[in-house]
């Protein structure tokens, strides 16, 4: 029955990925508008090595930065049908592929938030791990340093995403683990699950004994893993998903 995994009552993971924030017009990357399509130069520049040594390169990822859609961006009723689902008393995390922020700002808890790629409102040292806020690293931009060092000790900052190269956080990605090891639930969201780690997480909860439910637009290569795939959009099949885990327990 493959509507039996609503009525599971035992913790329930939540992997997100682009596809629900293009609804707060947040492009994705590789589809016919995403950000990589149009703007070549912002994958080169999410590159590690290519980063690091290419000072011209920084130059233009830190106007890139600036001009991210993702700073007008609201969240929208997908992110908002996951603070739903918290406050209903269920065991929730989130591991979001997403920088954006969204989920926080829609109201979900920030420790029941796991940001796998990092997030896009600090800057890091890779020299010294230093953080500053992104807003402060812009002003400095617009005041005339095109590719701002760090003040600590004069290293190459770039924005606390993870980069193509770059290996994720251990303990967050340990922490995913364990909670997709221990969900009843894996809901994969707006994901095409082709980059791993974060993708292998689906195969660990099917494997510890979770029901794995995709909502994604496009076929993904775990939708046979899958105890039902939807397709429809994020901001209308989030919403009913959460009022039908509510009401089923
Ligand atoms: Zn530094």
């Amino acid at each position: 029955m493959a509507d039996d995994w609503r009525g599971r009552p035992g913790p329930i993971a939540v992997l997100t990925g682009a596809g629900i924030s293009t609804d707060s017009g947040i492009p994705d990357f590789r589809g016919p508008r995403g950000l990589w399509t149009r703007n070549p130069i912002a994958e080169l520049a999410s590159t590690y090595q290519n980063y690091v040594a290419d000072p011209q390169l920084r130059v233009r990822a830190w106007q890139a930065r600036r001009d991210n859609p993702a700073w007008k961006a609201e969240p929208n009723a997908g992110h908002r049908a996951l603070v739903d689902l918290e406050r209903s008393g269920r065991a929730v995390r989130i591991l979001t592929q997403n920088i954006d922020r969204l989920h926080h700002r829609a109201g979900s808890s920030g420790r029941k938030v796991l940001e796998l790629h990092g997030n896009m409102l600090e800057v890091v040292c890779v020299s010294c791990d230093a953080r500053a806020p992104m807003r402060e690293t812009f002003d400095r931009v617009a005041a005339g340093e095109p590719d701002p060092a760090c003040v600590e000790c004069g290293g190459i900052l770039k924005s606390a995403v993870v980069m193509f190269g770059e290996p994720l956080d251990e303990q967050v990605i340990g922490e995913a683990a364990v909670y997709a090891q221990k969900c009843d639930i894996f809901l994969a969201v707006g994901t095409s699950l082709r980059v791993h780690p974060a993708a292998g997480l689906c195969e660990l909860a099917v494997g510890s004994g979770a029901d794995l439910v995709i909502v994604n637009n496009e076929p993904t290569p775990y939708d046979e893993l899958a105890t039902e795939v939807i397709r429809e959009p994020i901001s209308e099949a989030l919403p009913r998903i959460v009022a039908e885990l509510i009401a089923a327990v």
